[in-house]
Formats: C-alpha cells, sequence, structure tokens
C-alpha cells in the first residue's frame, strides 16, 4: 500500500518555477517533465534533441507521469534574459514569487544568463538558483561570487535525468518554504511588504554598476511624508499604519509594470521614507515628472477608517553619475534635496546640486554651536527703543536676540532663528528670551526709569504650544513684571496658518494680561478685517513698506490704509525700519503712533538702555524735537 504524502485534499500549492533557457526545445523538455505534458506525437528531430538534453528513456517517463504525486508545479517560461528578470520582478509586485529559477548560462538578448542570475538575486534573495551549464567551462566559485550567497545557487548540468529536475525542484522548493519567511523578515519590511532600507541599498549598488556599464543615468527619488507625524500623533499608530500601507499601494500602482519609465524600485527606508529607483532615465526631467506624478498621486484624500486624510510627501532627486558615486552619497544627496524640498513648502520635489551640501554644513554646523550656546550662556538681549511719533516720548523696548559665537562670531537672528526653529531649540531658547527681558524689566522698573513696556518676539513653535500661557505665567511670577507691560510679538504668518487655533491661542494671553503685537504686518498678505477679529493691541507695519514709502506710491498708499484701518479698530499701529526724516513725516501725516528704526536707535545693550532710559527720565517737559534730541544724543 502506497503512503499519500500528504493527506487527501491537504494538495499543497504549485511550485512556482522560473525556466529561462534560449532553447525552445530544451523549455518544451522541461515543461515535459514539470507539467507531464505528452509529447510522443513530436517529431523525430525533437526527440532527438530532448534525448540529448534529458537522459531519460521513456519507461522512466511513463513511470514518472504514473506515480500519481501529489507535487504539483507551475512553471514560467522565458526565452530571454531580460524576460526573467521582468517576470520575477512582476511575480514580486504581485506577491506570487518563485520559489526556483533555472538558468541556462547562454542565453540570447543583451545580457547573458550569469547576469540576469546577479539581477534577479538582488531582486529576489529568496529565489532559489539553478545554473544550468552545458559544459565544465563554468567553476561554481565565479558563479557563487556573482550570485551570492552560496548556499542558495545549485548547478545541473546538461543532460540531466528528469527525476533529478523533478526531484531538485522539489527539494529546492521545500527548503525555499522553510527559509522564505526568515528572509522576507530580513529584506522586507514587514508593514508594507516593501523591499527594506537593507534590500533597498543591495538593489541600489546593482542598479548604479548596470548604469555603469550601458552608459544610462539612474535617478533615486527620496519620499518624505510632510505630515505623518501629526496624523500619528492625533489618529494614533493603527491609522499611521494604515497610511503607509496606502502610500505603498499607491506607489506600487503608480509605478506599476505598464507605467513609465519601466523597472522602478519602490523601498521602504523606514519611519515615512521611502526611495524609488529609477534605474535608467532618459532626460534630466524625466525623474521630476515622475515625482510630479508621485505627489499627485499620493496626495489624493485617502480614508483611513473613519477618517480622511490628506497627506502630501516632499520628493528629493538625486541623479547617478553626477550626484554621487557611491550608493551612501547617492542616497545622502537625494535626502539632502528632500529637505530642500520641504523647506521650498510641502508637496513639492526638489533636485539635488552641490551647493545644497554647504548650506547643509553651515546649517549642521550651527545647530550644533546653537546648542553649545544654549549650555554656556552666549546669548544676550538688546533693546530697540520704540518712539511715540506725535510726542517722542519713549513708549516701549523689543528685546532682540544676538549671538556671538567664538568661532562663528556674531551671527545674525534672520540666520538662526530658522535653524532654531527647525530644531525645536527655539523653545528654550524663547524660554531664555523671556524670562531675561522679564527680568531686565523688573529692574529697570524697580530703578525708577520711565520704563513702559517691553516687547518681546515669539516664534510660530512657542505660539502654538498648549502650555505656552503657562510659562508666560510663571515666568510673569518669578520676575515680578505686572502683565500689561509686557507685550508678545507673533508674526502675521503664524497667526494666519491656523486661525483657529490663533484665535485660541490669543484668547488665553490676553486672559493674562499681556499686550498682543502683530510683527511684519503686511507680508503676510492677510487683510486686515480678518485680523480685526483677534484681540490685538498692536500691528507693526513691516519694514519693507516703510523702506520703499518714498519710491513707491502703492506702498505709501498701503501704509497709509494700514494707519487708517487700524485707527478705526482701534489697534495702535508701530512702524518699523524708520530710517529717514522724510518717513517720519510720512508718519506723522498720517497720524501713526509709533516709529522704531535706525533714525532713532539701534539695538542696544542693557548698559546704553539704561542711559537712555535716563536722559528719557529727564527730558519730560521739553518739546518733541527737543526730547527726541536728548533721547538720541
Ligand atoms: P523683527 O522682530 O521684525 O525685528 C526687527 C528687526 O529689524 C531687527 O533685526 C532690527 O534690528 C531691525 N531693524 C530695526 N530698525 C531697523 C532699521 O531702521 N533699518 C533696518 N534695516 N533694520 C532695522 P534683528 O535684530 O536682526 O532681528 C531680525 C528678526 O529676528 C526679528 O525681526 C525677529 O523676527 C527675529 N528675532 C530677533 N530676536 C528674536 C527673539 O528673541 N525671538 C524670536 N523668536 N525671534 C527673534
Ligand atoms: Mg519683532
Ligand atoms: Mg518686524
Amino acid at each position: 500500500m502506497s503512503v499519500p504524502s500528504s493527506p487527501a485534499g491537504a494538495k499543497r500549492a504549485p511550485i512556482r518555477v522560473l525556466i529561462a533557457d534560449g532553447d525552445p526545445v530544451a523549455r518544451a523538455a522541461y515543461r515535459e517533465v514539470l507539467l507531464g505534458t505528452d509529447m510522443s506525437g513530436d517529431t523525430a528531430v525533437f526527440h532527438n534533441l530532448r534525448d540529448r538534453l534529458f537522459s531519460m528513456a521513456a519507461q522512466e517517463r511513463e513511470g514518472l507521469a504514473a506515480s500519481g504525486s501529489t507535487t504539483a508545479f507551475e512553471p514560467a517560461f522565458c526565452g530571454d534574459a531580460e524576460d526573467a528578470v521582468a517576470a520575477v520582478r512582476e511575480a514580486l509586485a504581485a506577491s506570487r514569487p518563485f520559489a526556483v529559477a533555472y538558468i541556462a548560462l547562454c542565453m540570447p538578448g543583451e545580457s547573458d544568463g550569469l547576469r540576469a542570475a546577479a539581477q534577479i538575486r538582488e531582486l529576489d534573495p529568496a529565489i532559489e538558483i539553478v545554473v544550468c551549464v552545458a559544459s565544465q567551462a563554468v567553476v561554481a566559485a565565479d558563479v557563487g561570487s556573482l550570485v551570492p550567497p552560496e548556499e542558495k545557487l545549485s548547478y545541473l548540468r546538461k543532460p540531466f535525468h528528469a527525476a533529478e529536475l523533478r526531484q531538485m525542484t522539489i527539494s529546492l522548493a521545500s527548503k525555499w518554504r522553510a527559509e522564505h519567511r526568515i528572509v522576507r523578515l530580513a529584506y522586507f519590511d514587514v508593514l508594507t511588504g516593501l523591499p527594506n532600507r537593507e534590500q533597498a541599498r543591495t538593489r541600489l549598488q546593482s542598479a548604479m554598476t548596470a548604469a555603469r556599464q550601458s552608459g544610462r543615468a539612474l535617478a533615486v527619488l527620496y519620499l518624505d511624508l510632510d505630515n505623518f507625524k501629526r496624523v500619528n500623533d492625533t489618529l494614533g499608530h493603527g491609522v499611521g499604519d494604515q497610511l503607509l500601507c496606502k502610500v505603498a499601494s499607491r506607489l506600487r500602482h503608480l509605478l506599476g509594470a505598464d507605467s513609465s519609465p519601466p523597472g522602478a524600485h519602490i523601498a521602504r527606508l523606514g519611519g515615512d521614507e521611502f526611495i524609488v529607483i529609477l534605474p535608467a532615465v532618459g532626460t534630466s526631467s524625466e525623474p521630476g515628472s515622475v515625482a510630479a506624478r508621485l505627489i499627485a498621486g499620493i496626495q489624493r484624500p485617502m480614508r483611513l477608517g473613519d477618517h480622511r486624510v490628506v497627506v502630501t510627501p516632499s520628493v528629493g532627486i538625486a541623479l547617478y553619475p553626477a550626484d554621487g558615486a557611491d550608493v551612501d552619497a547617492l542616497l545622502r544627496n537625494a535626502d539632502l534635496a528632500m529637505y530642500f524640498a520641504k523647506r521650498k513648502g510641502p508637496g513639492t520635489a526638489h533636485y539635488f546640486d552641490p551647493s545644497m551640501n554647504t548650506v547643509a554644513v553651515q546649517r549642521f554646523t550651527l545647530e550644533a554651536r546653537l546648542r553649545a550656546a544654549l549650555r554656556t550662556q552666549a546669548f544676550a538681549l538688546h533693546y530697540q527703543p520704540q518712539f511715540d511719533v506725535a510726542s517722542g516720548a519713549l513708549t516701549g523696548l523689543e528685546a532682540l536676540l544676538r549671538w556671538t559665537d567664538e568661532e562663528l562670531g556674531p551671527v545674525p537672528p534672520a540666520e538662526f532663528i530658522p535653524v532654531a526653529e527647525e530644531t525645536g531649540l527655539v523653545q528654550p531658547i524663547g524660554e531664555w528670551v523671556l524670562r531675561t527681558a522679564c527680568g531686565q524689566a523688573r529692574r529697570w522698573h524697580d530703578e525708577g526709569l520711565p520704563f513702559v513696556r517691553m516687547a518681546v518676539n515669539v516664534s510660530g513653535q512657542q505660539f502654538v504650544m498648549p502650555e505656552f500661557p503657562a510659562l508666560v505665567t510663571r515666568i510673569l511670577e518669578e520676575s515680578g513684571v505686572p502683565p500689561s507691560m509686557l507685550e508678545l510679538e507673533i508674526t502675521e504668518s503664524v497667526v494666519m496658518q491656523d486661525e483657529e487655533r490663533a484665535d485660541r491661542a490669543i484668547g488665553e494671553l490676553k486672559a493674562l494680561g499681556v499686550q498682543l503685537a502683530i510683527d511684519d504686518f503686511g507680508t503676510g498678505y492677510s487683510s486686515l478685517g480678518r485680523l480685526s477679529r483677534f484681540a490685538v493691541d498692536r500691528l507693526k507695519i513691516d519694514q519693507s513698506f516703510i523702506r520703499r514709502l518714498h519710491d513707491c506710491a502703492d506702498d505709501q498708499a498701503i501704509a497709509a490704509a494700514i494707519i487708517a484701518m487700524s485707527r478705526s479698530l482701534r489697534i495702535d499701529v508701530v512702524a518699523e525700519g524708520v530710517e529717514s526724516f522724510q518717513q517720519l513725516l510720512f508718519l506723522q501725516q498720517h497720524d501713526c503712533q509709533s516709529a522704531q528704526g535706525f533714525l532713532f536707535s539701534r539695538a542696544l545693550p542693557p548698559s546704553e538702555v539704561r542711559a537712555l532710559l535716563q536722559r528719557a527720565a529727564g527730558a519730560d517737559g521739553d518739546s518733541r524735537t527737543q526730547r527726541l534730541r536728548a533721547l538720541i544724543g
């Protein structure tokens, strides 16, 4: 009695086998063995050839067919090397990988069997490759080094026995089944099923080698989702995971088998970062259009459970060989370009260019020095006075951060504040500014100096922190400064980014009794009407308008309108960047309340401010001109 190899009805899925052989007779012979097709009606020529390939007697073939084996095969046949590589790629994309590939060493087409085997190995680290050789010419070690690892490589010499082929396929497939999962875990991302970082590097390496040999260019697209962290934080990691899977499937679809350019590799590097390798690009603009297509495809709204979510990717593009000679350099530069794309705005793409490295080095240096500055207290505050346009009285001081680094020298805020914002360092720095400015205000106030108001710049990041009002409260209490003496300056763009949130935050801060000013007004294109709903005390007209007052009629009209409308809304106006008497005259004619600028004074260190405040105390009864003269010196 024969014992069935598996329980009745529990037949295993057929073994997927790839046959790559340029000889049609050889392919037919494989088919006969694996599918049991009856070839008895074929010509004598065929039989001859087949016998040359397979040393199998007729009765053995019959025995094979009658064995009643439960093992079924699902072979796919390719006549040349390129087709074989494409078949493996498609099988992987369809999640129907081959277990075993028989590859004839000599094959027609641009690349031979050996190169095809190497490419197949890179695509699919789990596949069992059998190299079929017709002679003794090939030494195993040669192939082993090209198609590693050696333990997943076998040899079959023609002519071979039909039972040998069957048996080899069965035992390699069972080895493959056992290892497949482990290999997938090592080379593929568990969540999305895409190749992981490790595998992406291998594929990039081989794509670069192929590009070098063919003299073609290759592109790496580095994708990072712009608002993934927010989705993860607000909707939970479950939804975050679904989102990543959705992005992966959209990428697969957008770069599918029949899209152009063909042969793209997609991988997940980790977190919300993906890369796409375009192995052969025709023109340098092609990766840019692919990036645009990916951005458009990914940013379509997604339904994730009960949520409708929109995410945009930022894409950095690096080309080989122009932008990097090795895998590390190319990935690093694509990443850098992605970072610049992010800075340009969400959902944009950016090509790498070498100047980015200089900028990045500067930025990283700046970041490291800023961190050190926080530890060593290398910051200082200078204070720029604000004056009443009509009376010439000192109305306030704006605290402006100064940083002199021992290696870099003085670094202007316009250079380091953006870096502080990107790195989150603006939070501790901002806290230091607020505490120092309030402490200083308290000391001048205690000295009986005519101190009116201390304005402190608040970055967008501080302003949107739910804990910010509590921090302000704590610092006011610590310093003993009356809340009405403190004014917080927020830029117009921060308010307009999320009006509801701004409204809430402004309400909470106003409830503390502090004053609020909108800084750099006029640069964010918001209408005064929209701004009037916010409970702010002051608008600061951006210095770009004041600078152009005398060469641009439009800017005159805008400045005049801002002043007039603010008056009707009972919001005070401070003109920033006043440098000439002509500008001051214009402001006076239009009844602007306050002015600040180099005409009166630059931002001064505390000792000079103290002297200025003392002069202000002495100039109390003077006329406007006398007063200004006394103050400015
Ligand atoms: P801002 O708040 O609009 O500050 C006014 C800027 O204009 C200051 O530059 C000031 O020195 C400059 N300025 C004043 N009068 C004139 C003038 O008549 N002509 C010209 N050309 N410039 C004038 P600064 O100190 O370089 O600060 C630049 C920006 O950096 C500030 O613009 C503010 O946005 C930011 N910043 C400065 N300190 C801080 C801070 O402590 N925290 C935060 N978050 N940002 C700060
Ligand atoms: Mg300011
Ligand atoms: Mg300003």
